[in-house]
């Protein structure tokens, strides 16, 4: 196996370090990984497409293992919505296999770039986590090799510790080869999306909640706004639709893929100094763009509904060279909008202005000892790197602690070993079950020296 030493970072771009990077193309190359002599002492972590926003895929002086190239399909059953895919399988090829056969995933993020190990490791959430919870809520099986070097079958009725402490366990509890996915069904590619306008938080607020029925939702929020319209936003609602739903162009071919184009931005953007003119503008014209809309009503291609940032590839370039950090964290429901409230004002005293900031209902908690989702709101903004921005997030760790919140791992670069202790209060079983199947400790990452989780 060839190794390349590598700087990298997540999609961040912050924090950034070297490793040594190997490519496995097939699953027993990625067992002989775990004993090599290069990186002992700073172990081994495996990587999908590095969409983890801080340092959870990255191992400085270690081994960085990516997954990209087992990337097979291995099983489809149409009739059950079944299919089993190694873990760099992204989830847009899944759809590209599954849409025609009237098969959607049914639990995807905001991106359609992301491995299924890696959303596996994250235990993501979608738009749909209040009605269907999280990634591992519907995985049926997943292929995990362990630190001692066993490769198990696991899944909530068989080896379930292993698989509680992989979903959510940041790549820390085994190397994720192959996952089952139960698929939902659809009767189109097309989404009908419902944009609701809202005039403050407490709108907003109101507003998510009196549409919890809806299958998709997700409130963008004008990050810059201030007083009276603090808070104003979007809350976007979709459902599937049918192809009684369709006009006559639509109903011909209702399964059809369409074609997703990426734009790029141009390289070596300057420091982040044009964000918050930039932010400003963009908050703005999201903002009026839906207020002017005729019909809030609106028949969207699926992949342009579910992965609308995918359309700029290198988005992440907007905040310059030092990179940017993204804060997300679920807050529970009492106390939540003035979490946020209180959250907003620390971030427009300091001065920043951030791009994409949203809210999102969040159902039942999954079984992942780490898993992030819990029921409540999510509530997220982006802020560039910068020298202020340490100590305002830590002073939003403070409020999201003390309303019983938790930072979301897939998202965090600077969390706090005690705080990560207080939020994640099932670590200590983790820790255990981790323990038992990593005996001599093979997996480590920048992330988990941070937080504590391993040496
Ligand atoms: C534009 C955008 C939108 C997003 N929207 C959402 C969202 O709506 N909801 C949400 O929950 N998240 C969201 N995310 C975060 C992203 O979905 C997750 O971080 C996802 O895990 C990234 O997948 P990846 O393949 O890039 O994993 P990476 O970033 O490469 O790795 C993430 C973690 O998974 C581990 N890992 C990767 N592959 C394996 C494997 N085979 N076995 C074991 N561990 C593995 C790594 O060690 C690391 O800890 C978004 C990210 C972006 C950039």
């Amino acid at each position: 196996m060839v190794y390349l030493d590598q700087q990298l970072s997540g999609w961040g771009r912050y924090p950034t370090s070297r490793a040594f990077v190997a490519r496995p193309e097939r699953q027993n190359e990625a067992a002989d990984l775990l004993n090599q002599p290069e990186w002992s002492g700073r172990g081994l972590i495996p990587r999908g497409s590095g969409l983890a926003y801080g340092d959870a895929a990255i191992n400085a002086g270690g081994c960085v293992v990516s997954m990209k190239q087992l990337d097979r399909f291995l099983a489809f059953d149409p009739k059950a919505g079944t299919i089993r895919c190694e873990a760099g399988v992204i989830l847009g090829d899944i759809l590209r296999v599954s849409v025609p056969q009237g098969w959607f995933l049914a639990v995807t993020p905001g991106t359609g770039r992301a491995t299924v190990g890696g959303c596996l490791a994250c235990d993501v959430h979608g738009k749909n986590h209040h009605r269907v919870g999280s990634f591992s809520q519907n995985v049926l099986n997943a292929t995990i090799l362990t630190g001692n070097g066993e490769v198990l079958e696991c899944g909530p009725d068989q080896n379930s510790e292993l698989f509680y402490a992989t979903a959510g366990g940041m790549g820390l509890a085994g190397v994720v080869l192959d996952v089952t996915l139960q698929l939902r069904p659809i009767e189109s590619v097309y989404v009908l999306a419902r944009n609701i306008v809202t005039r403050n938080l407490e709108d907003t607020f109101r507003q998510i909640e009196a549409t919890d029925a809806a299958t998709y939702s997700v409130a963008w929020l004008d990050g810059v706004s201030k007083g009276s319209l603090l808070g104003r936003g979007v809350v976007m609602l979709g459902e599937h639709a049918a192809v009684a739903d369709l006009d006559r162009r639509h109903r011909e071919d209702p399964l059809a893929m369409n074609a997703m184009t990426a734009r790029s931005l141009p390289f070596g953007l300057p420091s982040g100094v044009l964000c918050r003119p930039l932010a400003c503008a963009f908050n703005e014209m999201i903002y009026r763009k839906y207020a002017a809309a005729k019909d809030p009503t609106v028949l969207v291609d699926a992949q342009k509904y579910f992965y609308p940032l995918d359309a700029l590839d290198n988005w992440n370039l907007l905040y310059g060279k030092r990179g940017f950090l993204e804060y997300q964290v679920v807050l529970p429901p009492a106390g939540a909008l003035d979490a946020v409230k209180q959250m907003i004002d620390l971030l427009h005293r300091a001065g920043e202005a951030s791009f994409f900031t949203s809210i999102k209902r969040m159902g039942v908690q999954a079984e992942g000892y780490l898993s992030f989702p819990k029921p409540g709101f999510a509530f997220s903004f982006d802020v560039a790197n910068g020298e202020k921005v340490a100590s305002l997030l830590a002073d939003c760790d403070e409020i999201t602690a003390s309303f019983g919140g938790r930072v979301y791992l897939a998202k965090d670069a600077r969390l706090s070993p005690e705080k990560f202790s207080v939020m994640y209060p099932r670590h200590n079983e983790w820790r255990e079950v981790a323990a038992r199947y990593d005996v001599s400790g093979v997996f480590a990452s920048d992330m988990s020296r941070r937080l504590g989780l391993t040496r």
